[in-house]
This record gives structure tokens, C-alpha cells and sequence, in this order.
């Protein structure tokens, strides 16, 4: 039987991917750093990179960005302020 030649034996990931553990031991900072409107992908690329790959891990990531922007819709609404990023900043040195 003869093996089509592009086909290749398991689907390529991106070599930054830091994995599911990793990815989730930060993933809380990940989140402040994008609602504070900084470069979370450029300080944790590796992050960005298994998000990327669209896995379980994106499902909590978009349910923890979700939960974040709902409470500083909420936060905003009562103060009457303007939002910033998100309205919320993140945690300094909570690794
Ligand atoms: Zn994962």
C-alpha cells in the first residue's frame, strides 16, 4: 500500500507551547496582563502559543477573560467610571 507523501503521522505543534501545566500555573496572569491592555503575549509566548492551539485550556482562558470583563463591566456600572483596558488592574508579583 502506498502512504500519501504529504501526509504527515501526527498534527505539528508550535515548539513554544509551554503545555497545559504551565500554561495554567499562569494563565490568572496571563488574564490581568490582557485586561490591563499590555503585551501578555509578548511576556508569555509560550502561553499565546497553547492557547493558540484552540484546546481545553483556551475553553478555561476564554471563561476566565469572560468572568474578568463581567466584573469590570459591573465594577465600572457602580462607580460610574470610564473603563480602562478592562477597568480592572492586574496583580503586581502574584506568581
Ligand atoms: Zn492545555
Amino acid at each position: 500500500m502506498r502512504e500519501p507523501e504529504n501526509l504527515e503521522p501526527f498534527p505539528r505543534t508550535d515548539p513554544r507551547d509551554v503545555g497545559c501545566d504551565e500554561a495554567m500555573a499562569v494563565l490568572h496572569i496571563y488574564v490581568d496582563l490582557m485586561a490591563a491592555d499590555e503585551d501578555a503575549a509578548g511576556r508569555y509566548p509560550g502561553v499565546a502559543a497553547h492557547l493558540a492551539a484552540y484546546g481545553p485550556c483556551d475553553v478555561d482562558f476564554a471563561g476566565l477573560l469572560g468572568g474578568h470583563q463581567w466584573l469590570a463591566r459591573r465594577i465600572t456600572r457602580r462607580r460610574g467610571d470610564r473603563p480602562r483596558g478592562l477597568g480592572v488592574r492586574p496583580v503586581r508579583n502574584a506568581v
